[in-house]
């Protein structure tokens, strides 16, 4: 019955445009898995999202492959995505790296322990996406070397472990900086009641809740 229901079984039906379809190809993948299938579009479509599926299900193409097709070339700083730790910042922007091969569209990751020279030539050139910790980009805000006036999509990964306690203000204070009329998309494994409440306290729009984990 489900392939009766399951009308996207190929990632040119979700809409993506062929420049990002070719990364998706050099990549391997052949087939968008479930949360890939339902928030592709959703995404693309402009509109405010929450999102949850297992962990290993990719979800970081869920939301980076929509982000690489609407992102505009040469115009600095479109999209942020936040994430919990270094490392898994580093490993989202090394993603995208590949999934956008083909296209223009270029990422940096903001994060602690690096040298910032490369993140601050990054800036300068004008990339597209950043990836960072909440820490380090209001860090760079502060210093005036990220702005965030173009930033029209806003992605929090593992937004139960974004919105403890330590990284509240943070967010808040780039959700404030953005522009007014911005996209938000939070994904995670696991998105119980509360954390659903507040991550729409932290939205604008009216999410969609798109979930494969039966029961939520
Ligand atoms: P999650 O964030 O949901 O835990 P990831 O985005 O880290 O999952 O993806 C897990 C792995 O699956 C990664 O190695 C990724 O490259 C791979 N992957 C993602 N989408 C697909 C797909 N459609 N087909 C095959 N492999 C995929
Ligand atoms: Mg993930």
């Amino acid at each position: 019955m489900s392939e009766i229901f399951d009308t996207s079984n190929t990632f040119e039906d979700l809409g993506l445009r062929n420049s990002v379809l070719k990364g998706i190809e050099k990549m391997g993948f052949q087939h968008p898995t479930d949360i890939q299938a339902l928030l592709i579009p959703a995404v693309l479509s402009g509109r405010d999202v929450i999102g949850q599926a297992k962990t290993g299900t990719g979800k970081t193409a869920a939301f980076g492959l929509p982000l690489l097709h609407m992102c505009e070339q040469g115009v600095p700083m479109q999209a942020l995505i936040l994430t919990p730790t270094r490392e898994l910042a580093a490993q989202i922007c090394s993603e995208l790296d590949q999934l956008g091969e083909f296209t223009p569209i270029r990422s940096v990751s903001i994060i602690g322990g690096m040298s910032m020279r490369k993140q601050q030539q990054a800036i300068e050139e004008g990339v597209e996406i950043i990836v960072g910790t909440p820490g380090r980009v209001m860090d760079l805000y502060g210093r005036k070397q990220i702005n965030f006036k173009n930033m029209k999509h806003v992605v929090l990964d593992e937004v139960d472990r974004m919105l403890d306690i330590g990284f509240r203000d943070d967010i808040r204070k780039i959700l404030s900086n953005v522009r007014c009329e911005h996209q938000t998309v939070f994904v995670s494994a696991t998105i119980d009641p509360e954390i659903e409440r507040l991550s729409r306290s932290f939205m604008k729009n009216d999410a969609e809740k798109l979930s494969t984990v039966s029961g939520s």
